[in-house]
């Protein structure tokens, strides 16, 4: 399993600037996540030194560039989930790859995809999820459904067969996308992939059932939502980090109370700019940088 002794989950500006840091100090840094949404054609107007304006395209463009400059490694790939490692550490899976990693980085902006249930909320915690690492074990035998219609839903599909072989994916009407390699295995698991949209829940006091928007009743006692790529909360969620609502919390060090992770920017939930993000950034790949020294995984020797 290839190693990063810091691994950032996420390419736009929090995620580059603590690989700027953390790579020009000579950690060995690997960057996962594609192009973030403002790397588009928009006019950024607000970011300090740009008076002429900059699109999010050539700002991300040059942010990338320049943590490569200084030896890390970047890879547009998905990842679908983060786990503590059976020898201390934690070990991330994406959609092409695992990695071990002594320390870890969640710069994934905010981007969870709602499934379009109405009633969802009230369901949370009594049969609706989030985390399969966290819920699964008490769906022993029961009757689950995973929403979503990627990789992510796929990988999570697949975790829940430890516990109970009574899986199937809606994809919410969605076009299913999962690739090759997870079709054949969920194939392989039995798990089928449906089209139809989960609209409404019912049961008391518990989730006992799914209505269709085509009409049809689902008995079901437990869902796990994996709409689109998995976000910072499910990672939060998965390794157990403190919330604060919506978001991670993360103290003025962006550490999250569990020693080797850190979060920053949108994810972290403060004010959604980009001079936030590379700040909170700057801050991560530092308190990254000192966990790593304390801990004897990188030598002394530094360059700031
Ligand atoms: P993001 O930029 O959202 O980056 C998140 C990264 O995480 C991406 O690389 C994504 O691919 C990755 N990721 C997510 N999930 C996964 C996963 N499962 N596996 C791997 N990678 C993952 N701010 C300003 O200050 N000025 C502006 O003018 C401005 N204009 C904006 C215009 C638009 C269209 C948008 C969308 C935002 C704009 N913002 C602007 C807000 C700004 O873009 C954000 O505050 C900033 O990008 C946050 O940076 P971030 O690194 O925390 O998250």
């Amino acid at each position: 399993m290839e190693h990063a002794q810091c691994l950032i989950i996420g390419a736009g500006p929090a995620g580059l600037s603590a690989a700027i840091y953390t790579a020009r100090a000579g950690v060995g840094t690997l960057v996962l996540g594609c192009d973030p949404k403002v790397a588009g054609d928009y006019d950024i107007d607000n970011y300090f030194g740009f008076p002429e304006t900059i699109t999010g395209k050539e700002l991300i463009e040059r942010g990338a560039a320049q943590a490569r400059r200084f030896g890390a490694s970047l890879r547009c790939e998905r990842v679908l989930g983060a786990h503590y490692g059976d020898a201390g550490g934690f070990t991330v899976k994406t959609d092409k790859n695992e990695y071990a990693a002594d320390s870890i980085v969640i710069a994934a902006g905010v981007a969870r995809v709602r499934p379009g249930i109405t009633n969802i909320a009230d369901y949370e915690g009594k049969g609706v999820s989030y985390c399969v690492s966290c819920d699964g074990f008490f769906y022993r035998g029961k009757t689950v459904a995973v929403l979503g219609e990627g990789d992510y839903a796929a990988n999570q599909a697949l975790e829940l067969t430890t516990f109970t072989q009574k899986v199937t994916i809606y994809t919410q009407g969605k076009a299913p996308s999962m690739s090759g390699e997870f079709a054949e295995r969920l194939a392989q698991a039995g798990i089928a992939v449906r089209q139809e949209t989960l609209k409404t829940l019912s049961g008391e006091p518990a989730l006992t059932t799914a209505h269709t928007n085509d009409g049809q009743d689902v008995p079901l006692d437990g869902i796990f939502v994996a709409m689109g790529q998995a976000s910072a909360l499910d990672f939060a969620k998965t390794l157990g980090l403190p919330l604060r609502g919506a978001f991670i919390d993360a103290d003025h060090d962006q550490k999250t109370g569990v020693p080797g992770i850190f979060a920053a920017g949108d994810c972290v939930g403060r004010f959604l700019q980009i001079s936030v993000a590379v700040g909170e950034g700057a801050k991560a790949g530092k308190s990254a940088i000192s966990y790593l020294k304390e801990t004897g995984k990188v030598g002394k020797a530094e360059k700031s």
